[in-house]
């Protein structure tokens, strides 16, 4: 039974505040009596939503989020995913984006204007940086690029003109943990906001307004989509800069479409599913990889010896599927060896997916911390295929390669 002070959450607040994630990953967004008992919520096609009568009409004038007035504000479909979104992150209201490098622009322009100085971490998704030092820095926005491991001594780089602190943890490509709880008192204290990009870890294993986030993105072409079968970007604000994305993403009118918004619902039901199984299978490969003879480093926080993992213990509560690992060096031919043997890693860009993917990573943009790689850099993401046959397929390869 719900009681009165319930009554007062959103659907998916409801969802996720009463009951263990798992079940609320069932139940969020649903409304079975809403759609002739169908388990899911439909795709909702339509640009025009007819106003029963002329007073009807008139009152939409008053309401600052036209909901139900036309397709660009959200369908049935859209608000499920924000609705379910929202909650799972722990923030106030979501709204989505057709890309997630489309929520992470819209999350940056919401708050920022023209004189603003922004913090972004060094380790930040590449086209963010593209982003921030072509199209910000046009716009007459400061980027300054801020070592992923400093916490709290961010201070040191905070200046009067500071807007935003811009984080992403673990970082891309080099998976350096931040200490956002440090980072978000310091920003606070200044007047600025923390926009983080939460989409390695999810929101079943990351909390960011826990940490002291104000502006949360999820790339959810990844984890939530989780079948590489759709782009999507998902924007949540808390209470204090919901206004502002609201507004600004409003203004720009950026929405998605439905068939995109269905498959990302229809991948967040399963997505706790997926999470242990993506994060047990990438464990138990760490650790075939850990002090094989081919390998340098592995890059991944779950892993005891990782240099971030004593801040991933203390705020995540699990690891995805996404690592990397620094090999010894090697010639052409035995790269080509390597990435030819491979029968499972498929070698291809994005991750998330239901299939394991591999990808060499050039060295990485970085302006303040360097990758420190001495040898050449690969990205797995493990899959839900069989744990062993993935490190089979991993260590046969490798041991092609390095055998002469
Ligand atoms: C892939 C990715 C994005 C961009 O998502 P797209 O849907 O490919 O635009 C943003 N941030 C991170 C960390 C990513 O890995």
């Amino acid at each position: 039974m719900k009681t009165s002070r319930d009554k007062a959450l959103r659907p998916g607040e409801f969802c996720v505040r009463k009951h263990a994630t798992d079940t609320a990953l069932v139940h969020v967004g649903r409304d079975a009596g809403r759609y002739q008992g169908l388990v899911n919520v439909p795709v909702c096609r339509g640009s025009t939503m007819l106003a029963p009568s002329i007073a009807h009409w008139e009152d939409r004038k008053n309401n600052p989020d036209p909901a139900g007035s036309y397709g660009r504000f959200g369908t049935a479909t859209t608000w499920a995913v924000q609705d379910a979104v929202a909650a799972l992150e722990g923030g106030e209201h979501a709204l989505v984006f057709p890309s997630g490098l489309a929520a992470c622009t819209q999350a940056l322009l919401a708050p920022l204007a023209s004189g603003d100085h922004v913090l972004m971490t060094d380790s930040v998704y590449g086209p963010v940086r593209q982003f921030a030092t072509q199209v910000l820095a046009r716009m007459g926005i400061d980027v300054t690029f801020y070592d992923p491991l400093m916490g709290g001594a961010i201070r040191e780089l905070i200046t009067p003109r500071t807007r935003v602190v811009y984080v992403e943890s673990p970082g891309s490509l080099t998976f350096e943990v931040q200490d956002i709880p440090a980072i978000a008192e310091v920003a606070h204290a200044a007047g600025a906001l923390v926009v983080m990009d939460n989409t390695w870890a999810t929101p079943l294993f990351y909390k960011p307004f826990a940490h002291g986030v104000d502006i949360s993105i999820q790339a959810a072409t990844k984890y939530i989509v989780g079948h590489s079968d759709a782009l999507l970007g998902v924007v949540t604000a808390n209470k204090e800069a919901w206004p502002l994305l609201h507004q600004s993403a409003r203004a720009f009118g950026q929405t998605a479409g439905p068939d995109d918004l269905y498959l990302a619902m229809r991948g967040l039901r399963s997505l706790g599913a997926r999470m242990r199984q993506h994060q047990e299978s990438a464990r138990y490969v760490v650790e075939q990889l850990v002090g094989h003879p081919a390998v340098r480093r592995v890059l991944y926080p779950a892993f005891p010896g990782d240099p971030g993992h004593k801040i991933w213990r203390r705020d995540f509560t699990g690891a995805s599927g996404l690592f990397g690992v620094e090999l010894h060096p090697w010639s052409a031919e035995q790269q080509a060896t390597f990435y030819g043997n491979l029968q499972l890693f498929g070698l291809g860009l994005s991750w998330g997916g239901f299939e394991s993917l591999v990808m060499p990573v050039d060295e990485p943009v970085r302006s303040v911390r360097p990758s420190g790689a001495k040898g050449p850099l690969i990205r797995l993401h493990v899959g839900l295929e069989d744990k062993q046959d993935l490190a089979s397929d991993l260590l046969e390869s490798l041991l092609a390669a390095f055998m002469h």
